[in-house]
């Protein structure tokens, strides 16, 4: 029997109710609804990298905060290992817990100056998720796992910083901080939300790299939100393109940039930089504003902004369709 993927999330929904004024209340006027994740699936097996790519609003950061207990989902499951998790403040039998969850899955927050006390030295930070989830069996061991944690980010040798504050660390120190105290408990999935967006372009390969590293060495899986497209060819094995809450376009990676089906997908990679100026694609500018996810549009959501829309994107909505080679679109032109 195959083992069970690390994550699987079937048909999410994420909807926020707007507040309502008084008037639409004495109106009796139905509270309009943000519809920020809205029947999303994907999977990830052990060790693997998957990708969510999309403009920001996409939806990317609600799915994390979600899967993480953070939000409550509006319907769908998630399952760790094959195991369903339970929702906000409920104890439910056979369910994972959130507190078992928040030890097996860790976050790299975006951005590392918000993400770590000021007031805390290295060691503090890095050794506080072990006390809270009582992890250690002693001071010595404490510090043995701290300093292996740090060392394994990059931060060598460790004795040189965990005495510091984070204001006395480079952008990148700060991440492999961060990763360090992700990373000392031990986690089987580590959800690396927008990771390298508030760093310096000449260390943003080093922090994916230690990614890479964690991950073949530790046997993790990582979830990788990013809304630069650039960032995902090394790194990702799959690859899902969102667009106002929904996946239009999944698969392994090097099939989904090679040929790529949806339009979405293509205006994306047409503004990556390559090095060899002839493999350099025509520039897709999409016109338009991202439309407003309380008043989604009718027929296929994309329609507005599309340069290949036809009359009948207005009508038809649609859903992931397989294209071939575990690659799915959500395009009537796919095939
Ligand atoms: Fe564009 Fe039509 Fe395809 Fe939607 S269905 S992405 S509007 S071509």
């Amino acid at each position: 029997m195959s083992a069970k993927p690390v994550l699987e999330v079937r048909n999410l929904f994420k909807h926020f109710p707007m507040r309502q004024s008084m008037l639409d209340m004495l109106r009796r006027r139905q509270a309009e609804v943000v519809c920020a994740v809205d029947g999303v699936s994907f999977s990830l097996e052990k060790g693997e990298v998957l990708a969510l790519v999309g403009e920001s609003g996409c939806g990317k950061t609600t799915i994390v905060r979600t899967l993480i207990g953070l939000e409550e989902a509006t319907s769908g499951e998630i399952l760790f290992k094959g195991q369903e998790v339970e929702s906000q403040n409920q104890n439910e039998k056979n369910k994972i817990s959130l507190k078992q969850l928040r030890q097996r899955v860790q976050i790299v927050f975006q951005d590392p100056y918000e993400s770590l006390d000021p007031r805390a030295t290295i060691f503090d930070i890095v050794s506080e998720p072990l006390v809270v989830h009582g992890m250690a069996a002693n001071r010595d061991e404490l510090h043995a796992r701290v300093k292996m944690s740090l060392e394994e980010a990059g931060l060598r040798p460790a004795e040189d910083y965990l005495l510091r504050y984070p204001h006395e660390l480079s952008g990148g120190q700060r991440q492999r901080v961060v990763i360090a105290a992700a990373m000392v408990l031990e986690p089987e999935l580590l959800l690396a939300d927008e990771p390298v967006s508030m760093l310096d372009v000449s260390i943003r390969a080093e922090i994916l790299n230690l990614l890479n590293a964690l991950r073949r060495s530790r046997g993790i899986s990582i979830l990788f939100i990013t809304h630069d497209l650039g960032t995902v060819g090394h790194f990702a094995n799959h690859l899902a393109v969102m667009y106002l809450g929904r996946i239009v376009e999944i698969g392994p990676t090097a099939e989904v940039l090679k040929n790529p089906q949806h339009p979405y997908t293509r205006a994306l990679l047409s503004v990556v930089p390559v090095p060899n100026p002839k493999l350099r694609r025509k520039m897709i500018i999409l016109s338009g504003e991202t439309p407003n996810p309380i008043n989604l549009p009718n027929g296929c959501r994309f329609h507005p902004r599309c340069p290949l829309a036809m009359d009948e994107c207005k009508l038809n909505d649609q859903h992931l369709v397989d294209v071939g080679n575990k690659h799915q679109a959500a395009c009537l032109l796919a095939q």
